[in-house]
């Protein structure tokens, strides 16, 4: 469904993604793990059309996708749901939400589009009226994953949402993925809490300055001697 070749992307001079390939495929969730700087955000930047790739290829359901307007790609039905604290802070829950249908025109849906995220999200048909910024973390999360839903998309690209999220909502975070996951949504999820996204994903990526240096199924990076020393602090 989404497949990444060689993708090579540079800020200035320094290459932050050095040639990297990889494929999600349609109702998976796959993630990259790394640590700070590895250069997870600068992949999904990529894929987003926030960042434009010095080389290589990003195809999406046959179309070459590198290149294209942000706005373009999300349309195509690949959305970013950025680290919850990255909404509008002084805008109410219901307007951030509603950003994310901008590129829509749909209205009944939308409408529909809505009152299911309210009822994935109770809490948020609760808080509506409140500034994004009067959340708590876990519940600011909540808002970015139903303002991505309100795009209506095929794709979630997920960056970091356990950041800075207490552990019990780290685990309620991940059911959502999940459940998104099992209702046929694809998801590439980039984690620094590679114990959450390796429970979470099907095939799982190691980054390491701007390289895959592993690959494989999630459950077979969890036992390895490499990753667990690394990354799981096993
Ligand atoms: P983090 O978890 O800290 O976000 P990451 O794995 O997502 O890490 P990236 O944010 O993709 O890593 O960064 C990869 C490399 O590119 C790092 O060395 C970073 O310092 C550099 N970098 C990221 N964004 C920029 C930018 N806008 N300008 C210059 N260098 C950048």
């Amino acid at each position: 469904m989404l497949r990444i070749e060689n993708l090579v992307v540079h800020y200035g001079g320094v290459a932050a993604l050095d040639g990297i390939s990889l494929e999600v495929e349609e109702g998976s969730i796959v993630t990259l793990i790394g640590a700070n700087g590895a250069g997870k955000s600068t992949c999904l930047k990529a894929v987003s059309g926030l960042v434009r790739p010095t080389s290589g290829e990003i195809w999406f359901q046959g179309t070459r996708i590198d290149g294209m307007k942000p706005q373009r790609i999300v349309k195509m039905g690949i959305v970013q749901v950025p680290e919850g604290r990255r909404l509008f802070p002084y805008m109410s829950v219901f307007d951030n939400l509603l950003t994310g249908a901008h590129l829509r025109k749909d209205q009944e849906q939308i409408a529909r589009d809505l009152d299911g995220v309210y009822r994935y999200f109770p809490i948020l048909l609760e808080k509506r009226k409140q500034a994004a910024r009067s959340l708590s973390g876990g519940q600011q999360q909540m808002v970015a994953f139903g303002r991505g839903l309100m795009a209506h998309p095929k794709v979630f690209l997920f960056d970091e949402p356990s950041l800075g999220l207490a552990p019990m909502l780290v685990r309620e975070v991940g059911e959502h993925i999940r459940q998104h996951a099992e209702e046929g949504y694809t998801i590439v999820l980039v984690e620094q809490n590679a114990n959450l996204a390796l429970a979470l994903a099907d095939r799982a990526y190691v980054l390491e300055r701007g390289r895959i240096v592993l690959e494989g199924a999630a459950k077979e990076l969890r036992d390895n001697e490499y990753v667990r020393k690394a990354y799981l602090g096993i």
